[in-house]
């Protein structure tokens, strides 16, 4: 049977992440993001209230949300700013590698101590000569005794300058290709780790982005996630993950945008009436729902495979695909029915406009998303039931 209705906890808890968005995201969204802002106080909050690290197991200091529960949570925080709303969750990107090699010792000792502060984590993949081509990282992790010396730099890490805990791919073997990949969590507070450039960015902006540098980084072997060789795999892995997460987002600020299109559609008058009358508007607004809801039941689907324990790459990457080309249409057609108006600075569907942009790129572009998806459909169909 499908079924859509919410338990009662998790009425309870959409309830709760959709007034914390309104009472205290909304009020600061256009300024935060007019001054590229670090939302600290919105981030303590967030976590004292549980909202911060729900897909984090109870018992490694998170709320311990299903899949299901914490992507409909993701898709509320998103809904008036993305850019706060993923500052809130970036650990679900930051901690996927560790959650998903880590052994019960790893995820007890880091993510403890990580879900005690709002800081949260970073996944520091990215380097200057390698974005989609991930595996052709070259920051090295050299073996000594039981500790690894790390050099190297990454570049677009979001958190990057505040994270509490580093999760950073290196190769210890560049003959190797993806196989010299390693994969370790590295606490900030590790002597040789250096901020560069903080990002200053066309949209997203109060999310933070910066460059990070490592200087003979030490780290113990009982920082290495998974085995030496494991990294690539656990960070496509944790990819995977993400990409539901983008997709959640992409559903959250584009339906923010329906809402302010038709706001403004029973509100703005031409031609001696509202321009929501007009059968141009009708088919305009009627595409965009449409989008919204596929996206949405695009991450419910994967959420609920990821739930099961079913294998989800090449839906993920879809998902992340329509849900980011889907929001970027829907925003574009919200500034266009808001026209003038929508197209000023300091409007909200501008900044939603800008914002999406970012979903098409990260995460993997929609170029390479479309590359895993189809080639995944090669090896297996893609088929729910
Ligand atoms: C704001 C922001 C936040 C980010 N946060 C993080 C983060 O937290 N951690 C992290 O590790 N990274 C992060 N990234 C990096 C992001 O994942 C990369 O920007 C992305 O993977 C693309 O890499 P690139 O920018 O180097 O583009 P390039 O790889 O140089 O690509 C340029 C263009 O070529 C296309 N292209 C490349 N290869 C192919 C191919 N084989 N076939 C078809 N087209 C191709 C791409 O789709 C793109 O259109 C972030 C980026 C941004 C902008």
């Amino acid at each position: 049977m499908i079924d859509f209705s919410l338990t009662e906890e998790q009425k309870k808890t959409l309830e709760l992440a959709r007034e914390f968005t309104a009472t205290e995201i909304r009020p600061v969204a256009l300024e935060y993001d007019r001054d590229g802002t670090y939302p600290e106080e919105i981030l303590k909050k967030a976590k004292e209230l549980g909202l911060m690290y729900t897909n984090i197991p109870v018992e490694y200091g998170g709320s311990g949300m299903d899949h299901v529960t914490h992507y409909i949570v993701t898709e509320a925080l998103n809904y008036e700013c993305c850019a706060i709303g993923q500052m809130i969750g970036i650990s679900h990107l930051g901690t996927g590698a560790i959650l998903l090699g880590g052994t019960e010792e790893q995820k007890k000792r880091l993510l403890g101590r990580m879900t005690e502060s709002y800081r949260s984590a970073c996944f520091c993949l990215t380097e200057p000569g390698a974005g989609s081509d991930a595996g052709a990282i070259q920051t090295t992790a050299v073996r000594k005794g039981d500790r690894y010396v790390i050099n190297g730099s990454k570049c677009y890490i979001t958190n990057g300058k505040y994270a509490d805990l580093l999760c950073l791919f290196a190769t210890i073997d560049k003959s190797k290709g993806t196989r010299g990949i390693c994969c370790f969590a590295i606490p900030r507070d590790t002597p040789g780790i250096q901020v560069g450039r903080v990002e200053d960015k066309m949209g997203h902006r109060a999310l933070n982005v910066s460059e990070l540098f490592f200087e003979d980084v030490e780290v113990g072997e009982e920082n290495l996630i998974g085995e030496e060789g494991q990294g690539f795999k656990l960070a496509m892995m944790a990819l995977d993950r993400g990409r539901v997460n983008v997709t959640s987002v992409c559903t959250g600020v584009a339906q923010k945008a329906l809402d302010e299109a038709l706001r403004w559609a029973k509100e703005r008058e031409q031609f001696g009436e509202p321009i929501g009358n007009f059968q141009g508007i009708h088919f305009m607004l009627a595409d965009m729902n449409a989008l919204i809801m596929a996206s949405r039941a695009m991450y419910l689907q994967v959420a609920w495979m990821l739930d099961q324990g079913i294998r989800c790459s090449t839906e993920a990457a879809a998902a992340k695909c329509f849900a980011s080309d889907a929001a970027m249409k829907v925003t574009t057609d919200a500034v266009q029915i808001q026209a003038g108006s929508g197209y000023m600075k300091g409007s909200v569907v501008e900044k939603l406009m800008r914002d999406v942009k970012l979903t098409q790129i990260f995460e993997g572009t929609n170029q390479i998303n479309r590359i895993v998806s189809g080639r995944g459909l090669l090896r297996e169909r893609s088929i729910l039931f």
